[in-house]
């Protein structure tokens, strides 16, 4: 077996007695993750399941959800995780897209309703149980389907993106070429398993080295403190909202968090007062950008250049290839914006059973198209301007709300801000920003404009601006723009 699923055998191998994962106080060895991996798929094998079908999970980070993943890989089987926060059609949707064979429950999900056979929670450890010992012979290649992951649906319904058992490894290679994991790393994973980077960026280069993984079942401010402290965490990964409301914390100042060594944020624009913030506290935030379809990692600024290329992605991955592309299909000077294009061993195949979408976004010789847009600079470092869907384009300028957002968050009074375009009878469009302030601030829309005056040319300043109470976000904790365009878009409220 060539394949992920054979990871806890050969790391069972060397560190059998090392923990591998962590959960609410249960700790697992790899010895232990072995021996329950191995009897997993023989009991799957006996309810039925077969190379090439799907086997899906439904639930938080648990150590279940881990052990069905490398199960299903030793059967040669594709693991699909599903996001709980999806609404009860939007899961039967993607349950069916998939032809899941069957479907996983962690603790608390309901599976009346979805198509297929279930596994309630309460069954799991009798399956396990039920399973033979010992290792399950099915030949795996490396570029077989592993995983097929839905992206984050953030610009609409999500696109189920197959990767293999080779992506996924090229994608730990490329992220080990640049931070140097230990064998010794405690990572936290606060960010849900069901979406890709932290499954690629944590929980599968800590089994590689030997690590210790501590699944959380949600992002909890307070617990995440917690655990930093009385677990020593070396490595987490987060979108950066999630270290925004870590740095806004009362318990930041004051916080032990002399034990991390990567911290790695990316999936959406890193503002730059967030990593500003993190700097202060004598901590590197190391931006990488990447997607569900690139297994994510494509860009990535290692800690060597964080601080003289703040607010940039870094260059492209060891092993992948990066272009920006200009509209007539050049490829972009530096300092002009491009669309960002990805090439390497680490690129899906393509989108499952979506032989359209897949053309609209792979080109034949490997090429992936972004839909984001980039701006390189003279030494090859890539900032992401924003996706090319969220561009506002004011009076024939080009405005990217990423950039509006992070001269925003400068500004002490913001917690959370976003940046949409709307109709305006004399520039075309302009931006409209919706802000939430901190608790206890007192500020008003004037004084956040005239923070902006001087820090952005004029036709980047948002010609409205309104409080709001809160902003919608996805399971990855993905600001969600369609919502905000289709309540705030009309200028005139
Ligand atoms: P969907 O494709 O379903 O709309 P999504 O694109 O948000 O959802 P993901 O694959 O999880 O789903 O996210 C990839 C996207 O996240 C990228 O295309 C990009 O827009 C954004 N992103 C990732 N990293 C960064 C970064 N460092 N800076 C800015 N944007 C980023
Ligand atoms: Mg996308």
């Amino acid at each position: 077996n060539q394949g992920l699923g054979s990871w806890p055998a050969r790391r069972a191998r060397m560190t059998p007695d090392r923990v591998a994962l962590s959960h609410r106080g249960d700790h697992r060895t790899y010895r232990d993750l072995r021996t329950r991996t191995d009897r997993l798929a023989h009991a799957l094998r006996g309810l039925g399941v077969r190379r090439g079908d799907r086997v899906a999970y439904l639930g938080v980070n648990h150590p279940a959800l881990v052990e069905t993943f490398f199960a299903a890989g030793l059967l040669g089987a594709v693991f699909v995780p599903l996001n709980h926060r999806l609404t009860a059609p939007e899961l039967s949707f993607v349950v069916e897209d998939a032809g899941a064979a069957i479907v996983l429950l962690g603790d608390g999900q309901d599976g009346s309703g979805l198509p297929g056979r279930h596994v309630p929670a309460g069954d799991y450890e009798r399956l396990v149980a039920s399973g033979a010992p010992g290792p399950i012979d099915e030949p795996v290649d490396r570029d077989d389907p592993c995983l097929i992951m839905y992206t984050s649906g953030t610009t609409g319904h999500p696109k189920g993106a197959v990767l293999t058992h080779a992506n996924l490894t090229w994608n730990v290679v490329n992220l080990l070429v640049d931070v140097p994991f230990a064998h010794d790393e405690v990572t936290l994973i606060s960010a849900p398993l069901f979406h890709i980077a932290a499954l690629a960026q944590t929980l599968l280069p800590s089994v590689l080295k030997g690590g210790r993984a501590i699944l959380e079942p949600s992002f909890d401010v307070a617990r995440v403190f917690d655990l930093i402290e009385t677990e020593r965490v070396t490595v987490m990964f987060g979108v950066p909202s999630m270290f925004g409301f870590l740095a806004r914390s009362p318990r930041w100042p004051s916080a032990d968090l002399s034990s991390l060594r990567h911290l790695l944020c990316g999936g959406a624009p890193v503002p730059m007062p967030l990593i500003r913030s993190y700097e202060e506290r004598g901590l590197t935030l190391l931006q990488g950008y990447g997607m569900t379809e690139t297994a994510p990692g494509a860009l990535f600024l290692a800690a060597e250049h964080a601080a003289d290329k703040a607010g940039s992605a870094g260059v492209p991955c060891f092993f992948t290839d990066v272009r920006l592309v200009a509209p007539d299909g050049s490829d972009a000077a530096p300092g002009e914006p491009g669309e960002v294009y990805v090439r390497g061993p680490n690129v899906m195949p393509g989108y499952w059973r979506r032989p359209e979408e897949t053309a609209k976004v792979l080109s034949p010789d490997g090429w992936f198209r972004s839909g984001d847009l980039g701006v390189a600079d003279e030494d090859g470092y890539v900032r992401i301007s924003d996706r090319i869907k969220d561009m506002i384009i004011s009076g024939g300028e080009n405005v990217y709300p990423a950039e509006v957002e992070s001269a925003l968050y400068g500004h002490a009074a913001v917690a959370e801000c976003a940046v949409i375009g709307v109709p305006d009878e004399r520039w075309g469009e302009v931006g409209k920003a919706l802000v939430v302030l901190r608790p206890g601030a007192t500020a008003r829309p004037a004084d956040l404009l005239a923070h902006l005056d001087g820090r952005l040319a004029r036709y980047k300043i948002p010609k409205y601006l309104e409080f709001v109470a809160e902003l919608p976000r996805n399971a990855a904790g993905k600001l969600l723009k369609a919502p905000l365009r289709a309540r705030y878009g009309d200028p005139a409220r």
